[in-house]
């Protein structure tokens, strides 16, 4: 897949990678704001739960 151009691609900029590159662990839910978080401990709430 390709790489969209940086200047709209806010997700790389924000992530370092491509969302499609963005591994979750399916059994690791966030226990505040119950979605998925990455391989760097991040979900929706910005890793308020730690
Ligand atoms: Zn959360």
């Amino acid at each position: 897949m390709e790489a969209l151009p940086a200047e709209i691609d806010d997700h790389r900029k924000l992530f370092g990678k491509e969302p499609w590159e963005v591994v979750y662990d399916p059994r690791d839910y966030c226990i505040i704001c119950n979605t998925r978080v990455d391989e760097y401990g991040y979900c929706a709430c910005g890793g308020a739960a730690d």
